[in-house]
């Protein structure tokens, strides 16, 4: 694996990993591309394991603004349906039974097409919480496919159509997938995240973003700290499937806390970019987060010095003082 620096001062864009789908996918487009992020600053990664596939081999940017990209995982795949302003809906789709989900679906029209596209039906709608922004397609969904609805149990009253509740520790059989639950509360009371560990992908809504953390509506900076903190001790090639496109703004307040962070440096490089060319910078990998994501790092010395933290502080005041800066940002 190159490391960022190598690949940064390297004479070409396009991934140097000699059996990279990627790499070859961007050589026959013969556009001008810059890779995804995570494909270069992470070398936890197996390249030969994830695959991202253009459509029509038009280039990622096109890709991104035709909401064609669909990430290759063992078993799984996932498609990224943009929705309402800067939503993000996923579509899993599980080989060994041919079932199909979508994960908080904010409206259902882009996600009928999406599925109609490919010939699908929605067997399940998956919810980690109940903010409309991420259950406003549930009825409607629900109605066109039948499809069974499954949510935090900790917030059933809350969300629509619901037909499964599942809570902290439990596990569900996506086809023959494993779904593990964590709750997650802080930014709702009830949120949950969704953990699929054979593709290792975790669905964490509005807990966990690319270079942020969900704003504390209905909870504390314990209760959120306590809920990140569940997701961290993962394997750190896990990719983070987040509910928004917030990245850029993110990287903004994560650099004037941690500005001497040379990853986070390098990756909101590659953030600009990528939005500069309409891409989307989501899904990211839980060890981009676990180096540049300032939430996830709250006893960090630096963060703790420019916010004024004591060194001695536990993570739950470093956590809160980051929260409210950026709230102040
Ligand atoms: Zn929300």
């Amino acid at each position: 694996m190159i490391s960022p620096t190598a690949f940064a001062s390297s004479t070409h864009r396009l991934c140097p990993i000699s059996t990279c789908y990627l790499q070859r996918t961007l050589f026959r487009s013969s556009g001008h591309f810059s890779v995804p992020l995570s494909h270069y600053l992470t070398n936890k990664v197996s390249h030969t394991r994830v695959q991202w596939k253009q459509a029509g081999m038009k280039g990622v940017s096109a890709a991104a603004e035709q909401n064609l990209s669909v990430t290759e995982l063992p078993n799984m795949s996932v498609q990224r349906v943009p929705c309402l302003s800067d939503n993000y809906v996923w579509l899993l789709h599980e080989s060994g039974m041919g079932k199909t989900a979508v994960v908080d679906p904010s409206e259902a029209a882009p996600v009928i097409k999406a599925l109609d596209e490919r010939g699908l039906k929605a067997d399940y709608i998956l919810n980690t919480h109940h903010h409309s922004d991420h259950t406003g397609g549930n009825l409607e969904l629900k109605q066109a496919y039948g499809a069974t609805i499954v949510g935090p149990a900790a917030d059933k009253d809350r969300i629509p159509g619901i037909d499964i509740s599942l809570k902290d520790g439990d596990t569900w059989k996506f086809g023959q997938l494993e779904m593990r639950v964590f709750d997650t509360p802080g930014h709702t009371r009830g949120h949950i995240t969704l953990y699929f560990p054979e593709a290792e992908a975790l669905f964490p809504g509005d807990t966990l973003f690319a270079l942020g953390c969900g704003r504390l509506f209905e909870g504390t900076p314990k209760q959120m700290w306590t809920s990140l903190s569940k997701l961290t001790p993962l394997p750190h090639n896990t990719w983070v499937f987040c509910a928004h496109e917030y990245t850029q703004s993110n990287a903004k307040f994560a650099v004037a806390i941690d500005k001497d962070n040379a990853k986070l440096q390098e990756r909101k490089r590659l953030i600009d970019e990528q939005r500069s060319r309409g891409m989307a910078t989501v899904p990211s990998l839980l060890s981009e987060e676990l180096d540049t994501n300032p939430f996830l790092r709250p006893h960090d010395q630096a963060i703790r010095a420019a916010l004024g933290v004591a060194q001695d502080a536990s993570d739950v005041e470093g956590f809160a003082a980051i929260r409210k800066a950026k709230d102040n940002f």
